[in-house]
């Protein structure tokens, strides 16, 4: 019991932890999946270097955590991380008003490593930390526009008051969203232990895949913290690519270093344009 009410309280702290850094990216994959199936079902598809993927345009992924209104105990920092709704609702709208188009990872993964097509202005909007307005706030919001989105899940906090139920992330991955990982208690990748990796990385993946019956292929590293010589090992764990915040992408493994922006709960929708369009080139 202790054990548990520690960890209670690790989550609290959590909920705000993920937002040190900031910034996102996203991209979706338009044209036809059986035409582009049938052009590369006779040869094997060539996977592109490392350079080629650092040299194309960056498709923009935000990252968002809490969407609810901001209270007195809320620290000046948090608010990074803690976007009211209605900034949330209009900044959303500008999006769609934009022309700006959601994508999933695969889509991103494929235009990144086998030169796949992409929609007209892609993005990728992301979630962090499994909190429960994502559920409840978020995804109503996105649905208006058709949009679909990827949210990174921490699972410890499944069913844990303020925190979405299975149930919840199941009708997620049900409506076309991406469920992804973001580890079992939100700890530190550069400081993972053998251990970690079937307690961080292997149990929450097979955690996600019974809940929504669906692969789970992509990885947001808490606090947006990797260091460069695990990288191939995400891979060796069944993962296609993972997403750190806005610092540099590895020159080695770009696909694991896909960068993302934070929507600051203090940004106006105009904000977020400008700074979408500085952060991604
Ligand atoms: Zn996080």
């Amino acid at each position: 019991m202790k054990i548990l009410l520690s960890l209670g309280a690790g989550l609290m702290i959590l909920a705000s932890a993920c937002t040190y850094t900031s910034q996102s990216q996203t991209s979706s994959a338009s044209g036809n999946p059986d035409k582009d199936t049938a052009q590369t079902s006779k040869a094997p598809k060539k996977e592109a270097t490392a350079a080629e993927i650092l040299s194309k345009k960056e498709v923009p992924v935000l990252c968002y955590h809490q969407i609810r209104d901001w209270k007195a105990s809320d620290s000046k920092r948090a608010h990074d991380d803690i976007i009211p709704p209605a900034n949330f609702k209009q900044h959303i709208k500008m999006l769609a008003d934009s022309g700006y188009h959601t994508i999933l990872p695969d889509q991103l993964y494929d235009y990144l490593n086998y030169g796949g097509k992409l929609p007209e202005k892609p993005i990728i909007i992301s979630f962090d930390d499994t909190d429960l307005d994502q559920f409840t706030v978020a995804a109503p919001e996105l649905k208006k526009y058709g949009f679909k989105g990827v949210f990174f899940i921490m699972t410890v906090s499944i069913g844990r008051p303020r925190y979405m139920s299975k149930t919840q992330i199941k009708a997620l991955a049900d409506d076309g969203h991406v469920i992804a990982s973001h580890t079992w208690n939100h700890k530190n990748f550069s400081e993972f232990t053998n251990d970690d990796w079937e307690v961080q990385i292997d149990k929450p993946t097979k955690t996600l895949e019974t809940i929504t019956g669906k692969k789970v292929e992509y990885f947001a590293y808490p606090y947006g913290v990797w260091k460069p010589e695990a990288l191939h090992k995400l891979k060796e764990h069944g993962f296609k690519a993972a997403f750190i915040l806005s610092t540099k992408r590895d020159e080695t493994n770009p696909l694991f270093t896909i960068r993302r922006i934070i929507d600051p709960g203090t940004y106006t929708a105009k904000n977020l344009y400008h700074s979408i369009n500085k952060s991604f080139k």
